[in-house]
């Protein structure tokens, strides 16, 4: 039997950073709106004083994936 190893699943923006420890989740909401209106990440992530590299890295690599689990059922 094979097993995909898939690692941690973020399905939402987690509530600290994992490095640090910052609470960062009140700040996924403006930030992805901001760069779906075309607004550099560099600035947001700035403006919204994520200054160091773990919080950014957070913000930068996260996909929102709970519209997409939502929609399968429980075995
Ligand atoms: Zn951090």
């Amino acid at each position: 039997m094979r097993f995909i190893k898939v690692g941690v699943i973020k399905i939402i923006i987690p509530i600290r950073c994992f490095s640090c420890g910052k609470p960062v989740a009140h700040l996924w909401e403006e930030f992805k709106d901001r760069v779906s209106k075309g607004e550099p990440r560099k600035k947001v992530l700035d403006d919204l004083g994520l200054e160091r590299y773990c919080c950014r890295t957070l913000f930068m690599g996260h996909v929102d994936l709970l519209d997409t689990v939502a929609r399968f059922r429980k075995a």
